[in-house]
């Protein structure tokens, strides 16, 4: 009996299911013998030592994930966290339950923000490995070196997602969408894997199980042979049908993308840079490092988004208040108004850095909504000297508005993550809401057409920079909707490439009139894909 969920990638692959369960023992509340002191200091000892083992296992690994762990764990190595575990250790408690009592407060405190709620269950995984330190215990079973697994689980944290070694060949999970975490890291490994399967935690651990990402499915007991053809696409063409550039938040992702056959970079994510930042940095330290960036990237244009705080990307130089909403409040190009001074040293620092390299670079504002956001980005870039001004459209405000930015703007770019999660009111994280932020959705893909004809009317180049276009299938749908430029992941850009020098412009117009006609995410997907099976 098959599960359906959501594929991430295109490879089909069988293996063993390894079930990712983490022991009870590891998060029992328990007693301790030893005085409140004692426990103090063993639990600033576990969290610095689990902390220098996590971050020296994952040095070696991809940036994604050493970036999304170094966030977690600054909040964890935070004093005040064990000023809240202290009156449980006053109370009898051990070390480790101080800490997950803490983060339980801590996560009340915060309300019920999906963004900040899954955070808190990362970093109760890390704290559960810091409990199997103290208390001598195992975490949980240990991935096999040896052999072939799929693993499968609730959902994957960013550290056990760090631990896959070349044993790891897929991954299927009950929870989580398409722009999940897990989805995230599974692309820029390659690791082919289903997500949001209900019923996935049935499946029998050492079974063998085949992962179909392009059929959205899994079948217990499958081979390859019952998999979804992955449709191969033969280049034709010596270069795409539409320009397919590289989406990049670090200098190694940078000298990543120059590896790829990418046409420069389409979305550099300057916010990445500072996930870590306790002081905001000089002009001339931003100036240094969008330099080297802009000297790895790969040659063609560049565009790099002034920072997208807030939200989902805590940037810790800005205190940020909480909020009941933070995805309806203070971030991206918002805190423009509260951080004046940091907002107007970003783009002098860019521009400073595009004067060092020569690149033909252009700015774009994240999370913008009206025209005069619109407007007011545009006069502060002016008074920075930046010539070439655009916008991430990421709201549904914007696109009704868009005949009247012209003149004002040079080009725009659909952020399809954060446009999902507005125009379902669905959290991008939510790990229950994965289907109505699927790509395939009819209302994403009318709205991108929409946003396509307006871009085409004023004149403006129109790009995709979200997940959405690293499916090779749906980038083609996007080439003939009218979008001129898609931006993916590194790892993306050979297979998004080849599909779209696989295709004529009438192919991809074709794609698109059937995407567009579907009533259901199913129907599009299925309507394209029998156009090219
Ligand atoms: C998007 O929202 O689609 C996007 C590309 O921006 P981010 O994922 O960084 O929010
Ligand atoms: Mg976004």
């Amino acid at each position: 009996m098959e599960l359906t969920g959501i594929g991430v990638g295109s490879q089909a692959v069988v293996g063993d299911v390894f079930l990712l369960e983490t022991s009870d023992a590891v998060f029992e509340h328990r007693k301790t013998t030893h005085s409140p002191d004692e426990e103090a200091s063993i639990l600033s000892t576990a969290i610095a030592t689990t902390a220098a083992t996590i971050r020296e296992e994952s040095s070696g690994g991809d940036t994604t994930t050493q970036e999304i762990l170094d966030a977690l764990l600054i909040i964890l190595e935070d004093p005040e966290l064990q000023e809240m575990a202290r009156p449980h250790l006053d109370e009898g408690m051990d070390a480790p339950t101080g800490l997950f009592i803490a983060l339980d407060e801590f996560a009340a405190l915060m309300g019920d923000d999906e963004d900040f709620q899954s955070r808190v269950s990362d970093l109760r995984g890390i704290a559960a490995r810091i409990s199997a330190w103290t208390r001598g215990i195992a975490a949980g079973p240990e991935i096999p070196r040896e052999g072939t697994w799929i693993i499968v689980a609730e959902d994957l944290t960013p550290l056990e997602t760090s631990q896959f070694g070349e044993s790891v060949v897929g991954v299927i999970t009950e929870l989580g969408g398409p722009t999940s975490h897990t989805a995230i890291i599974c692309r820029a490994l390659g690791i082919p894997a289903v997500v949001s399967v209900k019923g996935a935690m049935e499946l029998s651990q050492g079974a063998s199980v085949l992962v179909d990402p392009e059929g959205n499915r899994v079948v217990p007991g499958g081979d390859l042979g019952a998999a979804t053809t992955a449709i191969s696409f033969i280049p034709q063409a010596d270069s795409p049908l539409i320009t397919v550039r590289a989406n990049i938040g670090s200098v190694a992702d940078a000298e990543k993308a120059s590896s790829t056959s990418a046409r420069g970079v389409g979305l550099f994510r300057t916010e990445v840079l500072y996930l870590s930042a306790n002081t905001m940095p000089s002009v001339d330290d931003q100036a240094a490092l969008y330099t080297e960036v802009l000297r790895s990237a790969p040659a063609g244009k560049i565009i790099i988004r002034t920072i997208d705080a807030g939200s989902d990307k805590p940037v810790p130089f800005f205190s940020l208040e909480d909020e009941e909403n933070p995805a309806l409040g203070m971030r991206g190009f918002r805190l423009a108004t509260d951080y004046p001074e940091f907002q107007k040293s970003q783009l002098q620092a860019i521009q400073k850095a595009i004067a060092a390299t020569g690149r033909d670079v252009g700015v774009m504002a994240p999370m913008v909504s009206t025209v005069e956001e619109v407007r007011e980005f545009k006069a502060l870039c002016s008074e920075a000297g930046i010539s070439q001004v655009g916008i991430m459209i990421e709201t549904p405000a914007i696109i009704p508005v868009m005949p009247d930015l012209g003149g004002v703007l040079d080009f725009v770019s659909i952020g399809t993550n954060d446009l999902s999660q507005y125009l379902f009111a669905a959290d991008r994280m939510h790990p229950k809401l994965g289907s109505l932020n699927n790509p395939w959705q009819p209302g994403l893909l009318r709205s991108v057409s929409a946003i396509a004809t307006e871009a085409g009317k004023l004149g403006i180049p129109v790009g995709v920079c979200g997940e959405s276009a690293a499916n090779p299938l749906i980038s083609i749908v996007f080439a003939g909707l009218g979008i001129d430029s898609v931006s993916v992941a590194p790892s993306a850009v050979e297979e998004v490439s080849s599909a779209l020098a696989a295709v004529t412009i009438d192919q991809a117009q074709a794609a698109a009139d059937a995407a567009i006609a579907a009533s259901t995410p199913g129907e599009a997907e299925a309507g394209v894909r029998a156009l090219f099976a």
